[in-house]
């Protein structure tokens, strides 16, 4: 029997319970899906599979992140009975996002609709009832987001922990607060900043699952060079491993001066075992970068 054909173009990883489905390389495109969420990551390329996804994030306008949002939508409007997707920005970009769209949708003579949804850092927004987003401020020299996705819990207060079951019931009845409410932190998206943002954002330390760029990854791009473009470098990232208490860390976003082979063979020499662990590499394994 023949096997089915593979999406080649894509590249999909696990991190705990979450898929990671997409493509990514600095500087030229990244847009990344992760399906139990129902959420896409930027839109710097077309992908047929994205288009039914009614919740997109843009983490800035940047041409590898945003630049095929227009194909995206005319892809979308292939899909019947589809409204405008929400599109989740930095508030300060919303103006400028629809305004570009306007042509788009002049040349197509189709609208290229999107519900654009502004964010500044700290504001959240309801996905749907286990999930929420809160976006946090990431560092890059155009307006940029980060994205938390978080589930919000109901836990029995440490002192009643000990109590039997009927006796909660029976308290829980007579309208006693027996529960606090806590955010569980499932997964977060941190791309085009610099390494400062594991600080001002330091609840990302604690996702379950950090997914971040590390565009640079040894001395063929020099420190200097990696943070006046704003992006990480492997050299910081390592300096802070240890402060990370995620259970994956998914890094992504590399530059085109390594080859996929590389990426994977100095990641392995350099990070420390506790790190490596819990690595995983959003970089094909062998062969070229897709497209
Ligand atoms: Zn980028
Ligand atoms: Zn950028």
């Amino acid at each position: 029997m023949k096997s089915p054909p593979r999406h080649r173009l894509l590249l999909e990883v696990q991190a705990g319970p979450y898929r990671l489905r997409g493509i990514s390389l600095g500087g030229v495109y990244t847009s990344l899906q992760v399906p139990e969420l129902g959420v896409v990551l930027d839109a710097g390329m077309p992908v047929r599979q994205f288009a039914a996804a009614d919740h997109l994030f843009i983490s800035h306008g940047h041409g590898d992140h945003i630049g095929a949002l227009p194909a995206l939508l005319g892809i979308r409007g292939l899909l019947h009975g589809k409204k405008a997707p929400r599109v989740y920005m930095p508030a300060s970009i919303v103006d400028t996002v629809k305004a570009a769209l306007g042509p788009m949708s002049q040349l197509q003579r189709y609208d290229l609709a999107i519900d654009a949804v502004g964010m500044k850092p700290g504001d959240e927004r309801k996905l749907r009832a286990d999930l929420w987003v809160r976006a946090f401020r990431t560092h890059h020299p155009v307006p940029s987001l980060g994205y938390l996705f978080f589930d919000r819990v109901e836990k029995l207060r440490a002192e009643f922990r000990d109590l039997p079951g009927p006796e909660i019931g029976r308290r829980r009845k007579a309208g006693e607060d027996l529960f606090e409410r806590q955010e569980r932190l499932e997964l977060a998206y941190a791309t085009d900043t610099l390494v400062r943002v594991l600080e001002t954002a330091p609840e990302i330390r604690r996702a379950r699952v950090l997914v971040m760029e590390c565009t640079f990854l040894d001395e063929k791009k020099s420190l200097e060079a990696s943070r006046a473009g704003c992006h990480v470098h492997l050299d910081e990232l390592l300096e802070v491993a240890d402060t990370l208490e995620n259970e994956h860390v998914v890094l992504m976003h590399f530059s085109q001066i390594y080859t996929p082979r590389e990426v994977h063979a100095i990641l392995a020499e350099r990070c420390p075992p506790s790190l490596r662990e819990r690595l995983v590499v959003f970089a094909p394994r062998r062969g070229p970068w897709p497209g």
